[in-house]
């Protein structure tokens, strides 16, 4: 073995945490954000600096241990973990500089996106991330990022400038249009497959407040509001965003009591524009059907962010299914209101987001998200807290999903919404992209190191 691969040389190059089995605190290090994996590394990380990442990667390398990189941990097949291998923790690289001169942002790998928002929010920008705010830039970013802001300001990977990533040889290297640009390329939606992110440098947009929220409709009137958003959105003005989703009432104020728990549709709206417009481009959406309550006002763009965070908790076991649609056409929308009627409890969900706009303007090669005339990303996810009662939310999601796959009239889905069984997906996921990442992959990670992933195989 060679002395790189010792836990002796390990300790003595790492300087921050390094939890093993025998060590107080050892159950909550190893857990993800979803509890379906409960695994057991051999040694968890929590790096603090670039010194011990790249510290970490020689030792799982050299050791030939399987090594689990771990962002936000929110990945729903949990690769943020691994059992018998190594886990490098970057929460606490999660440090966000602004530069509110230039408009850009430098992001620790492990931030999540509330610390970004956050940050940048004091300066009244923001970079176009996704819906809930304890997920990880890291993943999200590297996959290419879904939110209210893509129809304006394109995917997250969109706005990356930048990022300093560390090898699979353990060296750092930066990655930008002018340096290393086949690596930047395969960054932005090539997921975790070529190294470790140590930080990214973002571009930011002007968002500050905007005026939105939810609203929540009556079941019954599903169709029509489904109808109604699909339509509106393609000649929206792009400062709008809004995904349309079957839901359980959730227990919020603006919810009348006896309803809460009920079983209803709902659209979550995002106007970034001016505020004095967002009445009337707001209100075709609120009077698509009769609506059982709604929030929709003025509010700081991260409270918006932050809306969904109490109702997802990490430790609850959770199943996903997801694919990219050209359409939601009129005939998919009886399976869709089948299955969405039955969605079992008030963390599940069906989600339809839509993409086009600022996503289309990014041309299909330009970057390694290839999927870019996809017209919406549908979601199914089951969230449950008992474990006796996985194979009844599984089966509602799989349902679903069966049901409305042969609509989609797209190959593949969004890598960040894959779960533990579609990795047989991953060459249609990556779409037109798949065979230079794979170029790309043999050059900087030959070996397949970086694997806990949707995967790639390095060209021969
Ligand atoms: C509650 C919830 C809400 C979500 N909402 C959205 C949404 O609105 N929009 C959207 O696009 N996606 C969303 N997702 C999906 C999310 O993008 C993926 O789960 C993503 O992988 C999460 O990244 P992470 O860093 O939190 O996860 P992790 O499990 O830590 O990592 C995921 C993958 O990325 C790699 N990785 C993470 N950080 C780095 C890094 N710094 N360098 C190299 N590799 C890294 C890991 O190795 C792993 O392969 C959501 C997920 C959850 C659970």
């Amino acid at each position: 073995m060679s002395p790189a691969a010792t836990m002796e040389s390990l300790r003595k190059r790492v300087r921050g945490p390094i939890i093993t089995a025998d060590d107080e605190g050892y159950d909550q290090a190893r857990a993800v954000y979803n509890a379906m994996h409960d695994r057991h590394p051999r040694v968890i990380v929590q790096a603090l600096d670039e010194a011990d990442v790249m510290a970490s990667v020689n030792f799982a390398r050299e050791a030939g241990l399987e090594l689990a990189v771990r962002g936000g941990g929110h990945s729903a097949p949990g690769y943020g973990t691994c059992d018998d291998g190594v886990v490098l923790d970057l929460r606490a690289i999660r440090n966000v500089r602004v530069d509110p001169q230039a408009r850009t942002a430098r992001v620790g790998g492990g931030a999540k996106l509330g610390e970004l928002d956050h940050a940048t929010h004091a300066y009244g920008l923001a970079v176009p991330a996704g819906f809930v705010s304890t997920t990880g830039v890291g993943g999200l970013t590297l996959g290419g990022g879904i939110g209210y802001l893509n129809r304006r300001f394109g995917l997250t990977c969109d706005s990356l400038l930048s990022a300093d990533v560390i090898t699979a040889q353990g060296r750092r290297v930066t990655a930008s249009r002018d340096e290393n640009a086949d690596l930047f390329w395969a960054l932005r939606g090539g997921g975790g497959n070529f190294g470790v992110v140590t930080s990214f440098d973002f571009e930011l947009q002007p968002v500050k407040d905007i005026v939105g929220g939810p609203i929540v409709f009556e079941l019954d009137a599903a169709a029509d509001v489904l109808r109604t958003w699909r339509d509106y959105l393609r000649e929206a003005p792009r400062e709008l965003g809004a995904f349309f989703g079957f839901h359980r009432a959730p227990p919020l104020p603006f919810i009348p009591e006896e309803r809460q728990g009920d079983n209803v549709c709902l659209l979550v709206t995002c106007w970034s524009g001016d505020p004095d417009e967002a009445q009337a481009v707001l209100e075709p959406l609120q009077t698509a059907g009769p609506v059982i309550g709604q929030h929709v006002g003025p509010m700081p763009y991260p409270a918006l962010q932050g809306a969904f965070d109490a109702l997802l908790p990490p430790g609850c076991y959770s199943y996903w299914k997801s694919d990219f649609a050209l359409d939601v056409a009129d005939d998919a929308v009886p399976a869709h209101l089948e299955h969405g009627a039955l969605v079992p409890n008030v963390q599940s969900a069906a989600h339809i987001y839509p993409l086009g706009g600022a996503v289309r303007d990014v041309g299909p090669e330009e970057t390694a998200f290839g999927s870019r005339d996809a017209e919406f990303a549908i979601n199914i996810v089951g969230f449950w807290t008992d474990p006796a009662d996985t194979e009844t939310f599984r089966s509602w999601v799989r349902g679903y999903y069966d049901a409305v796959h042969p609509f989609a009239g797209f190959e593949g889905g969004y890598t960040n919404f894959m779960d533990v069984e579609d990795q047989a997906r991953v060459r249609e996921n990556y779409g037109g992209t798949y065979d230079r990442l794979a170029r790309v992959k043999a050059e900087w990670d030959p070996d397949n190191l970086f694997h806990l992933n949707q995967n790639i195989a390095p060209a021969r």
